[in-house]
């Protein structure tokens, strides 16, 4: 199994199948060497689906109309497993290929059928360093949670909130705070869907973030409680699944649409 997320598919092809007795050309976008996915085609049109196609041939692998997500992990699964570049009747005749496929698409089944990707890009629970506490001992600031104490994740935010405090007279930050670490590193929860963040800049899995933030950022949320984070998940639409041998997982939202169970 990859552990990896597979590479962001690059660009479009165009893949010719036989639908219907007719050659269709159809739009394709290149998973792994020598495997696409193409528009999942009907009698009557677009299914809404998508297929793994092998590019030289044309030829389905796998079932007609898949979610995307699982297309996806189909094709960079299937790549996985040997040379798929070879004619059709070359890759037929290759064992070891064929048994990887067989076992793939077994797989395939299984995690359709709770709605699991093929495999767990990540672990979902990342350790983060303690964070920097900021505390003015004689001007409270009545707006903010415990009216003396500012958290900053890393001490360049410390230094910015410093220059500032300089700058500006304004500032919160009284002539005599101080600075001290916290005392424990914290938790984040982190999407462990392999597909997670392609298409957003940077390609960042999904992080689950605060949205009682009152900046209104995507701060991600950190607690020294794993409680509290798995409280806010199942709050936020988040979706786990306990493996007992892979441990618990979580998918974002988009990512639990994007892998509907199958079986309830
Ligand atoms: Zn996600």
């Amino acid at each position: 199994m990859p552990t990896a997320p597979p590479t962001v598919p690059i660009g479009w092809d165009t893949v010719t199948l036989t639908v219907h007795n007719r050659p269709l050309t159809l739009p394709a976008e290149p998973v792994a060497p020598g495997l696409a996915l193409v528009p999942s085609v009907t009698g009557t049109g677009w299914s809404g689906g998508y297929a793994v196609v092998h590019t030289a041939s044309g030829k389905h692998i796998g079932p007609y109309s898949l979610p995307l997500a699982y297309a996806r992990e189909l094709a960079h699964l299937l790549g996985t497993g040997g040379d798929w570049t070879r004619p059709a009747d070359q890759v037929r005749a290759d064992a070891t290929l064929r048994r990887h496929a067989v076992e793939t698409l077994c797989d395939l089944g299984e995690a359709r059928d709770f709605g699991l990707p093929l495999w767990w890009a990540r672990p979902s629970w990342r350790r983060v360093p303690p964070p920097w506490l900021i505390s003015n001992p004689t001007t409270g600031i009545p707006e903010h949670d415990d009216n003396s104490t500012w958290v900053a994740d890393a001490w360049a935010d410390v230094v910015a909130l410093a220059d500032r405090a300089i700058r500006d007279r304004w500032s919160p930050i009284a002539d005599d705070a101080t600075v001290r670490r916290a005392d424990w590193p914290e938790w984040e929860l982190v999407c462990a869907a392999p597909g997670c963040g392609q298409g957003r800049p940077g390609g960042a899995p999904a992080v689950l973030s605060d949205w009682a933030d009152e900046i209104g950022d995507d701060r991600p949320l950190r607690s020294t409680k794993r409680a509290h984070l798995i409280a806010h998940a199942r709050a936020e639409q988040w979706r786990e699944h306990t493996n007992p041998h892979q441990g618990r997982h979580w998918l974002c939202p988009p990512c639990a649409d994007d892998h509907p169970r199958d079986h309830n």
